[in-house]
């Protein structure tokens, strides 16, 4: 039961190959899971072919965005071999990559960092926040990007479930707590600076490097 999608503007994004490397793997992550917005993404798609067709081919670059499309579970029959599963817990566009271990930062919060071969600077963590915790307030200058693994949590403008997508921008003051039913792991990208307040945030902002 999958309430919260990425914006259309954000697909129309991945079909062009504009959105940056660790939002672009939060979103395949989340379309993995999510038929309506594979269903958008082609339908940007075949608008970006009309338009190839008709302009300048440079103006579109589908190498970026090829890739996520391989990584989606598709009902079409893989174009090559899949990729080495290194964790068959977590959904197909993350099973392949490099995970750090979990770091333990109390209380009740744990993280850890994705490493993108293709993009060594995009950043990526997947958290764990215990039951009943906050997640660690925090700001950012660009577009965050969320998408629910397991668990839930909730913040004032709604709750999220597993196979959730949360777009939040910097205007958006918000402070989710994770519901009291149980752990919750998310997977975390954003375009721009992540800044981490508080004092749990000052604790990790100098571990995670962003
Ligand atoms: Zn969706």
């Amino acid at each position: 039961m999958i309430t919260h999608h990425p914006s259309d503007f954000t697909l129309a994004r991945l079909a062009a190959g504009t959105l940056g490397a660790g939002p672009q793997l939060v979103v395949a992550t989340h379309l993995s899971g999510c038929p309506r917005c594979r269903r958008g993404l082609r339908s940007f798609w075949a608008v970006g072919g009309a338009m190839l067709d008709e302009a300048a081919p440079t103006r579109l670059s589908p190498d970026a965005f090829a890739q996520a499309l391989r990584r989606l579970d598709e009902t079409d029959p893989p174009a090559e071999p899949a990729a080495r599963v290194l964790h068959p817990d977590l959904p197909p566009p993350l099973n392949a990559y490099e995970i750090g271990r979990w770091r333990f930062v109390p209380p009740g919060f744990r993280w850890r960092r994705l490493t993108l071969p293709e993009s060594p600077d995009a950043n990526v963590i997947m958290l764990k926040i215990a039951a009943g915790q906050p997640v660690p307030h925090h700001g950012h200058s660009g577009t965050e990007y969320t998408q629910v693994l397991t668990g839930s949590f909730t913040d004032s403008l709604g709750r999220y479930r597993a196979g959730d997508c949360i777009e939040m921008d910097e205007e958006v003051n918000h402070q989710p707590v994770v519901d009291q039913d149980g752990e919750c792991v998310c997977l975390a990208a954003v375009e721009g600076r992540l800044r981490l307040s508080g004092w749990i945030g000052r604790l990790i902002q100098p571990l995670i490097g962003i």
